[in-house]
């Protein structure tokens, strides 16, 4: 079973219909999730993330960790009864008993320190959850490219460097309020965050996204013009297939780097927290979606949003389109400074960095920056 396994997950591809192939896939993925929540209900001070854990109702998780346990078991069971992939449900089988084993979904919950060094397990569980039933939905919706599958080359590296990206979280959120602390401090002026904050919330809302958009070009703009720092950026520009996922290839510095630079301005003017909230929820949604394999006719519109139309561009490797479109939010951004893409077509044809230098997998790619000897 093992042996299957691996070689399931090493693949790409279609899943071949018919066959339970599909269902035992996300009746095994459920299985895994339920195994691992029920590992962050037992231990919830070393793997739940602290400001996340704070919004979201542990009853309502509890009746997330039982549907899904009943779901997986489901489809595990039908597939068993009807002779379809019979390995894979067996996993599911093991995983389900081994959670219920543990307690399942009534493991309690005690007090327990705030304090303690953690990894986001809860936060990668629920946005892998999350955002697969999001964006896979809306790419078999609206597809740009039909024929890719949902398991496309390379999904490994990308869905490796989501997974490490969500556990590092609370390693993340510590290195940058600390650096924009540190670095940024001193530019806290009481008067001018009184009067951000008195903005009504709509201003104050499209203000944060186009300062924090102003920011992210131009850090942008400099990952790809300082050839030290495109070492870096070249790790999220070599992925050759669009989707969700493909957006999460991030080296770790970068992600550093960027949000303590785009969170500064945020942080020095003072913006209300439903303003810093809401435009969390726009960042987290816009870095995911402009990756996506999804085609959005705007109209004029586009010349004002970012949309996977224009950012997909941006991770071309047509001649046209080096150093083209570095927005994340505001189009207009790129129009106004010069570096929007001019193109006859309304789609790049290949994707990743011209060469093809980059190596595939995750630690590679960690490493990558410093190995690299120069550009061919
Ligand atoms: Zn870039």
């Amino acid at each position: 079973m093992l042996d299957k396994l691996n070689k399931l997950t090493e693949s790409h591809g279609e899943l071949r219909p018919g066959h339970g192939l599909a269902s035992g896939v996300i009746s095994l993925s459920l299985a895994i999730l339920c195994f691992l929540g029920v590992l962050a209900f037992h231990f919830p001070e070393y793997l739940t993330t602290p400001q996340l854990r704070k919004s979201y109702n542990v009853d309502v998780m509890r009746q997330l960790l039982y549907w899904s346990l009943v779901v997986s078991g489901g489809i595990a069971l039908f597939n068993i009864a009807f002779g379809r992939v019979r390995w894979l449900s067996l996993g599911s089988f093991v995983l389900i008993a081994l959670a219920l084993g543990l307690g399942g979904h009534k493991v309690p919950v005690n007090d327990f320190p705030d304090n303690t060094p953690y990894i986001g397990l809860d936060w990668f569980i629920l946005d892998l959850l999350g955002s697969t039933l999001i964006f896979v939905f809306v790419e078999k919706l609206f597809p740009l490219r039909k024929e890719q599958p949902v398991f496309r080359p390379e999904w490994q590296t990308d869905f490796h460097h989501f997974i490490v990206n969500h556990m590092v979280v609370g390693f993340v959120l510590l290195a940058t309020n600390l650096l924009v602390h540190k670095l940024f401090g001193w530019a806290a002026k009481d008067g001018v965050q009184a009067w951000v904050q008195q903005l009504p919330f709509m201003v104050a809302l499209l203000l944060i996204v186009l300062v924090a958009d102003l920011v992210q070009y131009w850090t942008h703009r400099a990952y790809h013009e300082v050839p030290l720092l495109w070492r870096l950026h070249a790790v999220h520009h070599s992925a050759k297939h669009m989707d969700w996922m493909a957006g999460s290839r991030q080296h770790i510095i970068e992600l550093i780097i960027t949000r303590t630079l785009v969170l500064a301005p945020i942080y020095v003017l003072g913006f209300a927290k439903e303003v810093i909230d809401a435009y969390i929820v726009i960042v987290g949604f816009q870095a995911v979606f402009n990756h996506a394999n999804v085609s959005v006719r705007l109209g004029p519109l586009r010349y004002v949003i970012v949309t996977p139309n224009f950012h997909h561009w941006h991770h071309s490797q047509d001649d046209e389109a080096i150093d083209k479109n570095y927005a994340a939010h505001f189009a207009f951004i790129d129009h106004l400074f010069g570096t929007a893409v001019q193109s006859d077509r309304a789609w790049p044809a290949h994707y990743g960095v011209q060469g093809d230098y980059m190596p595939e997998g995750y630690w590679k790619q960690l490493l990558f920056p410093f190995t690299w000897k120069s550009k061919p």
